[in-house]
């Protein structure tokens, strides 16, 4: 059984929901772990030109079969998940299981998933020294975010933006609203959203939609791909 690295939250057992995050380096990728994946999953693969990319959505497949598998006590290729976008229908929409909340995230060098028994958003972006930080800040921060902005320099002020810009990302994911709504609004009434500790290079965020703060596990990723 494994054990969490961290674990913030309620103190105790409070009100709020229990989410599981799972974080993996996207070196972890390997081979083998192809043969767990369905037809449509093997054709989104095969259809990423880069090996990275191919290897973090293949990190994220298995996170996802291998922790439900774990939750409901199944072989990881018999997860049944779905993917099809509430839009057109076709699989390339957000992931979906019965009976539980995911949320799927990579950027740079990390993969990670949520989940929970309500909606839930995580999303891990790798902090770019070079973003134009003005430039997105006006569309997408609000105004106190971009006072509080001013106060940094260089990489500081990349890393604070990225953590808003997470934040933003994080909330959408588990609201499901899209990217149509006003990216400057402030956090939704009922919707949790938390930073997490993912190092110096990336910035990661969570939220869940609860009126109350979520208790958070974090686990590592690894202990799943053995
Ligand atoms: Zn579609």
């Amino acid at each position: 059984m494994t054990t969490p690295r961290g674990v913030t939250g309620a103190e105790g057992r409070g009100g709020g929901p229990d989410v599981e995050v799972w974080w993996v380096g996207v070196g972890a990728a390997r081979d083998e772990f192809v043969r767990d994946l369905d037809e449509v999953e093997r054709g989104r693969l095969a259809g990423y030109l880069r090996e990275v990319d191919q290897a973090r959505f293949l990190l994220g497949v298995t996170l996802v079969r291998r922790v439900l598998a774990r939750r409901f006590s199944l072989p990881a290729a018999k997860v049944v998940l779905d993917r099809s976008c509430s839009e057109c229908g076709k699989p390339h929409g957000k992931v979906r299981a019965t009976g539980v909340e995911l949320s799927v995230t990579h950027s740079g060098d990390l993969v990670g998933i949520a989940v929970a028994d309500r909606p839930v958003g995580l999303d891990v972006e790798q902090v770019d020294p070079g973003v134009d930080v003005d430039a997105v800040a006006r569309v997408a921060l609000t105004e106190a975010q971009v006072r509080e902005l001013s106060g940094y320099d260089g990489i500081a002020r990349a890393r604070a933006f990225t953590t808003y810009w997470t934040r933003k990302e994080a909330v959408v994911k588990a609201t499901g609203e899209g990217l149509g709504g006003d990216l400057r609004a402030a956090v939704p009434d009922g919707v949790q959203v938390q930073d997490l500790d993912v190092g110096v290079d990336h910035r990661a965020a969570l939220a869940v939609v609860d009126a109350e703060a979520p208790v958070v596990k974090v686990y590592d990723g690894k202990e799943l791909l053995g």
